[in-house]
């Protein structure tokens, strides 16, 4: 089974993605807990080099390939031989990040974001989306309450989030059956509890 967390910079995704971890754990399931732009030694150096800020501006194919190249390496080494070994995967993040930041916020365009990013991962998709939708402005109030500077992307201004959100929600709209989309102000515990019902519906 295949999961993934999708949402806007501040959404929550870490904390639920670990949530969801803990509770198929504790249920004696296998989890592999990764995320992207990472999860591969190659794809953590992608991640650097994307988000640091300091080398100048990465123009927007650039950094849509850079992130594709850290995605083919998280689905080949990491994503592919875990589900083949019968192990639930939750990535914080995937496709849909891409379509959304560089596809519209970007100016990419869905399209050429999703056709490459299907040639990257050879057509590997989650089973279930859960999308954490987030305001723009709740988001901004949970970014800069962390104590780390934000990266190059977070700050952002609102519109660039709200360009997003909407993409994401498209997203979501077009496949409804693979998606699970929750407001990511609701509590977390409630949050938790609404995701894990609906994996579980997955598991029989
Ligand atoms: O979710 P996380 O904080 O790990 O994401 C790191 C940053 O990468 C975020 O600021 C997000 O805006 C950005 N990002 C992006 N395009 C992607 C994936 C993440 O711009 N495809």
């Amino acid at each position: 089974l295949f999961i993934a967390f999708e949402g806007g910079d501040g959404a929550g995704k870490s904390t639920q993605a670990a949530r969801l971890c803990d509770a198929l754990e504790s249920r004696g399931l296998s989890v592999v807990r990764t995320r992207e732009p990472g999860g591969t030694p190659i794809g953590e150096k992608l991640r650097s080099l994307v988000l640091d800020h300091g080398h100048g501006t990465i123009d927007a194919r650039t950094e849509a390939l850079m992130f594709a190249a850290a995605r083919a390496a998280h689905a080949s080494q990491v994503i592919r031989p875990a589900l083949a070994a019968g192990r639930v995967v939750i990535t914080d993040r995937y496709i849909d990040s891409s379509v959304a930041y560089q596809g519209a916020g970007r100016g990419l365009g869905a399209e050429g974001v999703l056709s490459l990013n299907e040639w990257a991962t050879e057509g590997l998709h989650p089973d279930l989306t859960v999308l954490l939708d987030v305001e723009p402005s709740d988001g901004r109030e949970r970014r800069t309450a962390g104590a780390a500077a934000e990266d190059r992307l977070e700050s952002e201004p609102d519109a660039f989030h709200s360009t997003i959100r909407r993409a994401f929600l498209d997203l979501a709209a077009a496949a409804p059956t693979s998606y699970l989309v929750l407001p990511a102000k609701a509590e977390i515990g409630t949050l938790a509890a609404q995701i894990l019902e609906r994996v579980e519906s997955l598991l029989v």
